[in-house]
């Protein structure tokens, strides 16, 4: 069985290349105990989202889609002292239980949850001053995401790095007599993109524990 593979070769290199550590695997457990959907995203997926934020020099991240902050915490680790993540979930219990985990992590310093559909937080990031993000990590509902990556487009500054995940849909994307809002969703974007020139994007296919999926990757033009 092919997954298997992928799960096992994902194993061989998070355990290889990022081996030991207890925060990363202290946020799982919390969240499996809370009874989180296991949605989050892997080891090696956000050993490479802390990776990116790295060579970007990320200042100011934004992350739609919170769950219980394991992408939040791999991410926040990357920046500098005077460094902030805003990350906004409609879900308050999954917000109660990341709240704990990036407390327990050492990171509540630099990390900001905020409550509410993403639809009616992101209007209010601006007028608090949260803005000029540098990365912006798209990972919440899929439907949303034509109008998420606009606001990632607004909220960013020349140069930024936009991050939306789970594009593939288990090859279900480029099927245009999808009923599926997600993957309508996805398309939309992918539309949008395609004659949007402020964005040069591409989309990479991905296998591992989290079976077959891929992300899109932009960068804001100067
Ligand atoms: N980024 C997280 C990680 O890797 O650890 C996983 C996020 S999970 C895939 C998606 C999250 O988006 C869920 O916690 C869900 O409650 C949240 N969500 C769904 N719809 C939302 C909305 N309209 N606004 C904000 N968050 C939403």
């Amino acid at each position: 069985d092919q997954s298997e593979k992928w799960t096992e070769i994902d194993h061989y290199f998070s355990t290889n290349l990022h081996a030991s550590d207890p925060i990363m695997d202290s946020v799982r457990k919390a969240n499996a105990e809370a009874n989180l959907p296991a949605i989050d995203v892997s080891p090696n997926q956000g050993k490479l989202l802390y990776l990116l934020a790295t060579l970007k020099g990320a200042k100011n991240i934004l992350e739609i889609g919170t769950l219980g902050g394991y992408s939040s915490i791999w991410l926040a680790r990357a920046l500098p002292n005077d460094g902030k993540l805003i990350t906004l979930e409609s879900n308050d219990q999954h917000a109660k239980v990341a709240h704990e985990n990036i407390k327990n992590a050492g990171l509540d310093g630099k990390v900001e949850i905020l409550v509410g559909a993403a639809l009616d937080t992101l209007p209010t990031l601006e007028p608090k001053g949260f803005s000029d993000f540098d990365l912006i990590f798209i990972d919440a509902d899929k439907p949303n995401i034509p109008h998420y990556v606009k606001w990632a487009l607004k909220l960013s500054r020349p140069g930024a790095v936009i991050i939306v995940d789970n594009v593939v849909r288990k090859g279900h994307v480029i099927d245009d007599n999808s009923e599926d809002l997600g993957v309508q969703g996805i398309r939309q974007m992918v539309d949008w993109l395609s004659e949007e020139p402020r964005i040069d994007s591409t989309a990479i296919q991905t296998v591992g524990t989290k079976g077959y999926d891929g992300f899109v990757l932009g960068v804001v033009k100067e």
